[in-house]
């Protein structure tokens, strides 16, 4: 694309989009007009800034500071901060058109947006991490706000970072409002924000089983990545009878064949959250398990597979080899995971497959039920929040099959969840008239 050179991660969303809601907006010419499909692929806006901070040592450092607002069309900004070294704009644009299309699908008022910093948290004192986050919200605090735009965590920014950016934000404009979702639960967090991501990927994922009359019990299950989704996935699978064989992070996976239960799930947060250490001392603490330097774990023999560490992380040779392994349910808790090859082979074998924008949806929908218990001042239950989600889980899984079915009864989850988010928000950009 002319227009975006040197983008290749959003030309791949903005593909992997059109291909599916082009041929309903051929169907359903009340969408052929006012060039809307053309018009949420051009973000409304486009932040870059500079973010200098100062190292322990005493030295300078300066990293690059983004936000995209990608589509307000049906409220406010909504979308995550990515500290990582590989953060560029293609990847941050990608991830803000993903998220249009995602909180569209919640059935909450939270348009799309996304941002973060190439700024590598890895190895930095929590006194640097606070200087950066304090620097980088200098800047940022004049583009958002609790109406405008609300930024929450991605990877590399957990409760930590949200709460240094929470108090630098409250400190400039003096004010105590939910600006940020995924806050600690003593400053305005909610209940079950930090294992949404998580459990909602595995509710949906139970959804799609059932559509087989299946379930998770007795399921074996591979997961990617350690970080918060990949935890709380583990949590919720086994709880609902799954044996989770699989961890990993960049440095390779762990394979467990007992399974990793409750006990051996509290190491990985404490080794992965307090101790930031790397997934290869699970070995060393549990010798009967397995570490592969280097390699990602779809080549393990499974039932269920969620991969929830980054994206493009589970290519077509990958997917062939699940397929072959008889998987049955491929549920991204990662934002674009699977690369476009590998979900023409898993859509081939009739494999369950659903993408991101659906499946991981549950922890923005709970940043949304963030957002309004703050402005109610007000706190739900566990049981009320996790209710909630739970509903919007399975709202989610009935607009993809209503969109998504298809003659043969395969459900085409990537087509249901795309079509759906568009819908909703073309018909509140077409109401609004050409802005
Ligand atoms: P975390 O930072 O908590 O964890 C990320 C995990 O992925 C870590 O295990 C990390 O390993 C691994 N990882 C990151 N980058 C790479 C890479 N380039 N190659 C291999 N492994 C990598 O992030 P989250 O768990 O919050 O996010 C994981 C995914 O889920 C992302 O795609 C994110 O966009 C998506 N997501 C997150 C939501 C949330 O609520 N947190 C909501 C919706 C989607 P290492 O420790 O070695 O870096």
């Amino acid at each position: 694309d002319k227009r975006n050179p040197n983008e290749p991660e959003f030309l791949q969303a903005v593909t992997e989009v059109a291909e599916t809601v082009i041929p309903f907006i051929e169907e359903n010419p009340h969408y052929n007009q006012a060039k809307l499909l053309e018009r949420m692929t051009e973000p409304e806006r486009v932040l870059m800034f500079r973010v200098p901070w100062t190292d322990d040592s005493g030295e300078v450092q300066i990293n690059k500071g983004y936000r995209i607002e990608m589509n307000s069309a049906i409220g406010p900004y909504k979308g995550g901060l990515r500290f990582h070294p590989s953060v560029n704009l293609s990847i941050l644009k990608f991830l803000a058109f993903e998220q249009v299309f995602k909180n569209s699908l919640t059935t909450l008022p939270m348009g799309g947006g996304k941002g973060g910093s190439d700024f590598n948290p890895k190895g930095k004192s929590d006194a640097e991490v606070m200087r950066f986050c304090q620097s980088f919200m200098t800047e940022l605090s004049r583009h958002i706000g609790p109406n405008t735009d609300v930024p929450a965590g991605d990877i590399g920014v957990g409760g930590r970072e949200i709460g240094y950016m929470f108090g630098q934000y409250k400190r400039l404009r003096n004010e105590f409002t939910g600006v940020l979702t995924g806050k600690g639960l003593s400053y305005g967090g909610s209940l079950i924000r930090p294992e949404a991501t998580g459990y909602g990927d595995v509710y949906f994922a139970q959804s799609m089983l059932a559509t087989k009359g299946d379930s998770f019990e007795g399921k074996t299950v591979a997961i990617s990545g350690s970080g918060n989704v990949a935890q709380y996935a583990t949590e919720k699978a086994t709880e609902l009878g799954g044996k989770v064989v699989t961890l990993s992070d960049s440095s390779g996976y762990i394979y467990d064949e007992e399974g990793i239960d409750a006990d051996k799930l509290a190491f990985v947060m404490e080794l992965k959250n307090v101790k930031r250490g790397r997934i290869h001392e699970y070995v060393e603490k549990y010798p009967n398990a397995k570490f592969f330097k280097g390699e990602r774990p779809w080549s393990v023999k499974c039932d269920v597979a969620l991969p929830c560490a980054t994206q493009n992380e589970l290519n077509a040779e990958e997917a062939k080899t699940l397929v072959a392994n008889g998987v049955i349910c491929v549920a991204e808790g990662a934002n674009m995971p699977t690369t476009p090859e590998a979900i023409e082979v898993l859509q081939n074998a009739k494999v369950l497959f659903a993408p991101g924008k659906a499946s991981n949806a549950g922890g923005v929908a709970t940043s949304g039920l963030e957002m309004s218990q703050n402005s109610l001042r007000f706190n739900w239950t566990r049981e009320e929040v996790d209710a909630k989600l739970k509903g919007i889980m399975a709202d989610i899984h009935e607009a993809c099959v209503k969109y998504g079915t298809q003659a043969d009864g395969y459900i085409d989850y990537v087509k249901g969840a795309n079509v759906a988010g568009f819908v909703k928000v073309a018909d509140a950009m077409l109401a609004q008239g050409v802005v």
